[in-house]
């Protein structure tokens, strides 16, 4: 019965109830007057998620992909400098974009698994003496690997050589699940989706940008139309849209906002720290290696889990889709066939991740992996009983 278990995937995540009543709604034109009063509380209140107060959220028709091309399009020119690091296929995918954009984009190689070599990119631009760098690029959460990088360290090393390349970042599948702080980290651009964190259908990029970002549209060459961010702004300035907006994500966003503020933003990155570490005891007790080379890597949004070796990750990805019907995200570029991955991002509860660990549990015994039968969910099960809430004892 498809549709009736959560998806283990990193994107498009579970979308709870509230939220899919919130997106069923008539189609109302968003010429009229009382559009303004939907869109101009959820971009300000957007702001409140990124971490900004000086920066301005834009949002496109798209998804994560879209806003990486609107970040790029809007603010540099061709040939210009990027520098970026390849350690995941969504690193790698914004490298790919970038070359096709004719950008110059001078790569740090990096082993999978690994984060954003902070030291790298400062050695870099401190070779940048006559400042050829416009952009640096990083991947806050690289979701094909399961690592998250130290943002605030690599905006350090731009600091210490005192280099005035803005930094962009993805934050796909990071904002509104783990920490992102764009103010303080000093980010000029910063990528999302509607699809992840925010537990909404696809069909929205949402950018945070900054004063610096916004300053350099004016003379930025690389061609655009339908992401200008200038078109964008001016339009939502005057509480309108420059074409048809995805209305439906946008009544989802508003409840989404208000969802995360009920639980508060630190709650929320707290429930995803708490399930990612049961997930990370359940592989543990499995016996088997995350991908993520050390502790301080390790995505509270996904888990990518290397197969023992004589297995293939998509044979049991697809075993447990077919068989269990709960889907799981598969290895991605260098880990496909080697690695699987669970998404538990989102609207995601202990109890729902303790299913998705079961599952994959019966799918690895079937297929004969060399586990305990039991082993993960027992492990994860321990985690979150040390780790419940419980309800204050009445005194009797
Ligand atoms: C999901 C994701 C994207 C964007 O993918 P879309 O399918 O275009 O939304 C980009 N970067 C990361 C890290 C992601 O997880």
């Amino acid at each position: 019965m498809t549709g009736q278990n959560p998806v283990f995937i990193p994107g498009p995540t579970n979308i709870p109830d509230r939220l899919r009543y919130a997106m069923s709604i008539q189609s109302m034109d968003h010429r009229a007057p009382d559009f303004v009063e939907l869109l101009s509380p959820v971009l300000a209140d957007l702001k409140k998620v990124f971490k900004t107060r000086t920066g301005q959220v834009i949002s496109f028709p798209g998804s994560g992909t879209g806003g990486w091309e609107a970040a790029i399009t809007n603010t540099l020119s061709p040939g210009d400098k990027v520098l970026v690091a390849r350690f995941g296929m969504f690193s790698h995918r914004w490298i790919d974009l970038c070359q096709r954009h004719n950008l110059d984009v001078e790569v740090i190689e990096c082993e999978w698994g690994t984060g954003a070599p902070a030291d790298l990119y400062g050695q870099r631009l401190a070779a940048d003496k006559d400042h050829q760098i416009k952009a640096v690029l990083v991947t806050h959460n690289e979701t094909a690997t399961g690592v998250r990088s130290d943002i605030g360290a690599v905006r350090k090393a731009m600091d210490e050589t005192d280099h005035p390349a803005m930094l962009y970042v993805d934050c796909v599948s990071s904002l509104a699940s783990m920490d992102f702080r764009m103010d303080e980290w000093g980010v000029d651009l910063a990528v999302s989706g509607s699809q992840k964190g925010f537990m909404l259908a696809t069909g929205m990029a949402i950018v945070g940008v900054s004063q610096k970002a916004l300053a350099a549209c004016e003379t930025a060459t690389c061609p655009r139309c339908y992401f200008d961010f200038r078109d964008m702004a001016g339009a939502n300035a005057k509480g309108g849209y420059p074409y048809t907006p995805p209305l439906q994500i946008m009544y989802g966003l508003r409840e989404s906002l208000d969802m995360l503020f009920e639980e508060g933003l630190d709650n929320v990155f707290a429930r995803h720290y708490r399930i990612a570490e049961g997930v990370r005891e359940a592989v543990r007790a499995w016996g088997l290696r995350l991908c993520a080379k050390s502790p301080d890597l390790y995505s509270d949004t996904v888990s990518a889990v290397y197969v023992p070796d004589g297995f293939d990750s998509n044979v049991l990805t697809d075993h447990a889709f077919d068989v269990y019907g709960v889907s799981f995200g598969i290895g991605l570029g260098e880990m496909a066939n080697r690695a699987f991955r669970i998404g538990h991002l989102g609207s995601m509860t202990d109890v729902m991740a303790l299913s998705g660990i079961a599952a994959i549990e019966m799918a690895m015994k079937d297929l004969d992996y060399p586990i305990e039968p039991g082993a993960g969910v027992a492990a994860a099960q321990n985690y979150y009983r040390a780790t419940a809430r419980r309800p204050q004892l009445q005194a009797a």
